[in-house]
């Protein structure tokens, strides 16, 4: 248990100015970005450096307190909900970009260092880190290989993993890890920089990140569809991924948030449609002009409209439109359940279909958007917490809809991760073999079980 000689020795640690301990501070750091949990914290520290981070666990690990990792606090899974109480260690005050190197095609990064100012840095460089969550403003790069974070342009480019090259991580004891490097190729020993990447907060504190980068895209363009029926746009994404063309990004907007596109494509056509395809190819020129032309072909046959966007300005604001999908969606219910799951390419307009079927059946109103080019959808239920029937209802549906995903060959999160939200669910997606793997590299590393308690595998009741 935490008590005061403890707070008195994480102020010396951190110093006064870097902890938090009023209760309206500690409200702050009590949520994620669901609102499905809360819980508070007894202390935040905000360490300024891998020694701070260090000594820190330390104390925890010798006093048994537990310790949530925590960057931006956007995860939609109850990630950094510190559900055991304890501390808040939170990196946000560790935001600095170590180096660029354009020869190297790397990033050397502390994990503080918010996604949004981090590609700003390389585009001035000509360089591009893929990844790209749509709470790109808030995140942070700790957050973002914790969670083995994605987004759009991961369609064309892949994960957070496929550019994680090496990570200093502190382990539950206060030992600090260096592992992997600045090459793009290491093949020294166990991979276990991928150990920590996407692993929640359970197993370490990642303290500095090395990524690597790609060189940006000489040309992009933007594609919109529209549609009349959710299953017909699920069809023509199932046909453009298996033509030759692979856009970087395709993306899947329903009715619910159509407002935000008003003004920039034509209201008869939004009237009687259902979704928006938001589509882009990247690469030289040409190529751009060949690929867009044959997605335009592809989309034509199906959709009431088709635009090509002319300039930049009307590129951002449809990508703008797009990520401001989530407020959009939270705001117009009390409570949203905010699904992530994936299914195979070849099964997008089936699960859709199933999913509508099952909103219907259990009467609730439900939102589909997501990376659509992956099969990754975020369905959202819309709901009322207060209202326990219809919130039991929504609870159904949600489950019924991870089982659909799960009977197409899907998989429980496309990118969101287990944390407190999904573990319910776990023992269904993952054989029981790998689940006791996953909790003996727990006992391991993390023996008292201090970092990140209840989440993933532990589970945790309701009532917490
Ligand atoms: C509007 C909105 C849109 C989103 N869109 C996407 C999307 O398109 N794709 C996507 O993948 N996700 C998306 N997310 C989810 C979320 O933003 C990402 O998972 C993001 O990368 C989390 O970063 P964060 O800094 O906020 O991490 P936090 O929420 O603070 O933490 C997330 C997890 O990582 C752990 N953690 C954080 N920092 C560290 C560290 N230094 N060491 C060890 N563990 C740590 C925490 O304990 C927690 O378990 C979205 C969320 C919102 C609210």
């Amino acid at each position: 248990m935490l008590n005061s000689k403890h707070i008195d020795q994480l102020r010396r640690i951190v110093g006064k100015e870097n902890i938090l301990t009023s209760k309206e501070e500690l409200l702050v750091y009590s949520y994620d970005a669901t609102n499905m949990w809360q819980h508070l914290p007894e202390v935040v520290v905000l360490p300024s450096n891998v020694e701070q981070i260090s000594a820190i666990l330390k104390l925890a690990n010798e006093n048994l307190i537990p310790v949530t990792p925590r960057g931006g606090g956007t995860n939609v899974s109850g990630g950094s909900i510190p559900i055991k109480g304890g501390i808040v260690l939170c990196t946000t005050r560790m935001d600095r970009i170590i180096d660029i190197n354009k020869t190297n095609l790397n990033a050397r990064v502390e994990p503080g260092v918010v996604l949004q100012d981090f590609q700003a840095a390389l585009a001035e460089e000509g360089l591009f880190f893929p990844p790209d969550p749509q709470s790109f403003s808030g995140c942070t790069m700790g957050g973002v290989v914790a969670e083995n974070s994605a987004g759009p342009s991961c369609l064309k480019y892949g994960v957070a993993k496929q550019y994680v090259l090496g990570l200093e991580v502190v382990l539950a004891d206060g030992t600090t890890m260096k592992l992997g490097g600045l090459t793009p190729k290491n093949r020294t020993g166990y991979e276990l920089s991928m150990l920590f990447t996407g692993s929640e907060g359970t197993l370490g504190v990642i303290s500095k990140i090395t990524l690597r980068m790609l060189p940006a895209p000489k040309a992009t363009r933007t594609i919109v569809a529209v549609i009349s029926d959710v299953a017909v746009a699920g069809e023509t994404v199932t046909e453009i991924i298996a033509s030759s063309v692979l856009p970087s990004k395709v993306e899947f907007v329903d009715n619910w948030t159509f407002e935000k596109f008003r003004g920039l494509l034509p209201d008869e056509i939004l009237d009687k449609s259902q979704v928006i395809l938001l589509i882009q190819v990247d690469g030289l020129p040409e190529t751009v002009d060949a690929e867009t032309q044959q997605v335009v072909a592809l989309c034509k046959s199906r959709a009431g409209e088709v635009r090509v966007a002319e300039d930049q300005a009307e590129t951002d604001r449809y990508w703008q439109a797009r990520a401001a999908h989530f407020s959009d969606i939270s705001s117009r219910a009390h409570t949203i359940i905010n699904e992530d799951i994936c299914v195979p390419r070849d099964k997008i307009a089936e699960f859709i279909k199933l999913g509508q079927e099952s909103a219907k059946k259990y009467d609730v109103p439900i939102s589909f958007a997501g990376h659509v080019g992956d099969g990754n959808f975020h369905p959202v239920v819309l709901t009322d917490s207060r209202d326990k029937e219809h919130y039991q209802r929504s609870l159904k549906c949600v489950e019924e809809i991870i089982e659909i995903a799960l009977s197409l060959g899907g998989v429980l999160s496309g990118e969101h991760g287990i944390g407190l939200e999904k573990q319910r669910f776990l023992k269904k997606a993952m054989d029981p073999a790998a689940i006791e793997i996953m909790k003996k590299i727990k006992d391991v590393l993390d023996p008292n079980h201090i970092l990140n308690p209840g989440k993933i595998w532990e589970e945790t009741s309701d009532e917490e």
